[in-house]
């Protein structure tokens, strides 16, 4: 299996995968106060250093979650309370569900919102929460960050940033650059799946889910010690993106020659993401061709109850019907040079049989 899906989930990191086993063995709970819940609470504690120096955060600012859905909802709801809210067009569903009301801020064919645009937008709308990821998931796309947070300083509003994506793969210091808060995803830096954290300073504590007052009244529930162990390990691993960047452009180019058109072609992009429509091709069709022939990537659309529905990002990036024939190859943090030769045959045998194939059976008619 060649897998190249690594935005769906990253492969498991040899250095997180033994924290989390050190993990499983700790017996007591973080918040008991005997030998056992001691040890299990050090843990705990040292996994929050650990991720805040690799974060270059505030250890006490981190709020560990079940992972980056859960942690953009908390921000929301946190940082939301009485405030108009706005989202970038091209959001993730975690972040769309949770401000099922927000505005919504365009972006351009490249996929990155107009700085103009969101100026306008906040002037109606003082003192608003915006979210915009740092990175995109179907395309990579980029957001300058820095640049948004200047123009929310200027209106009085609060910026929250989904860092899923971009946490472990591009070393940034959100609050730095101006965010107010980020999210990210254990799974999505190499580390188990089951974790996440929501990094933000609040004067006030404004949980989603109470319960037994842990994470400092933020977030009620036993924590997942072993994958949050695996986390902070995880995201502090060495990452090759010049590398791996070379190994995703190769793919690209070849996809270009076929006729593929590449999603953000003109925008800053994660080093190992690549997005690319082939006209007249289903996205399911291209995907299952490449899984029969061992290839992993997935549709640049939601796959739901069976159906390949447009992607809302793509849409939005004004791909229309294209929309429905892209599939996003991302590369995972131990690819390899051979990964290439392995897609571009399978990709081009997917080319072949479709070039045989009667069109009502395999295009969009
Ligand atoms: N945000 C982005 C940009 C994502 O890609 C994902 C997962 O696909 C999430 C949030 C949700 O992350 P998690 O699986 O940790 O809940």
């Amino acid at each position: 299996m060649i897998y190249l899906d690594a935005n769906a989930s990253e492969p498991l990191r040899p250095a997180a995968r033994a924290a989390a086993l050190a993990a499983l063995d700790a017996a007591g709970n973080p918040s008991s106060v005997h030998q056992a819940g001691r040890a299990a609470r050090r843990i705990l504690e040292d996994a929050r250093e650990r991720l805040g120096h690799s974060l270059k955060v505030r250890p006490q600012d981190i709020v560990f979650t079940s992972g980056a859905t859960e942690a953009n909802a908390l921000a929301i709801h946190a940082l939301g309370q009485g405030r108009p809210i706005l989202v970038g067009a091209t959001e993730h569903d975690a972040v769309r569900a949770a401000a099922p009301r927000a505005g919504q801020i365009p972006v351009t064919p490249d996929g990155l919102i107009d700085p103009d645009r969101l100026d306008a937008l906040l002037a109606d709308r003082q003192g608003a929460l915006v979210c915009l990821m740092a990175a995109n998931n179907e395309t990579g796309v980029r957001h300058d960050i820095a640049a948004a947070a200047a123009i929310c300083r200027a209106h009085g509003a609060l910026l929250h940033v989904d860092a899923a994506q971009a946490a472990g793969r591009v070393p940034e210091d959100w609050l730095d650059l101006g965010a107010a808060s980020f999210a990210i995803s254990g799974h999505k830096a190499g580390g188990p799946l089951g974790a996440g954290a929501l990094i933000l300073r609040s004067a006030e504590t404004l949980p989603l889910i109470r319960g037994g007052g842990q994470e400092r009244g933020w977030r009620g529930g036993t924590p997942a010690l072993p994958a949050i162990a695996g986390m902070a390990v995880a995201v502090g691993q060495p990452y090759d993106g010049e590398k791996i960047a070379g190994w995703r452009d190769e793919m690209a180019a070849f996809c270009l020659g076929l006729g593929g058109v590449l999603a953000g072609a003109g925008a800053d992009r994660l080093p190992n993401t690549l997005c690319v429509a082939m006209p007249g091709l289903r996205a399911d069709t291209q995907l299952i061709g490449l899984d029969l022939a061992g290839v992993a990537v997935s549709a640049g659309a939601a796959c739901s109850s069976g159906k390949i529905a447009a992607s809302h990002v793509l849409t939005a990036m004004g791909f229309g019907a294209l929309a429905s024939c892209a599939i996003r190859v991302s590369l995972p943090w131990n690819a390899s040079a051979a990964m290439v030769p392995a897609f571009t045959r399978a990709y081009q045998a997917v080319m072949d049989r479709a070039a045989k194939t009667p069109k009502h059976e395999m295009f969009l008619t």
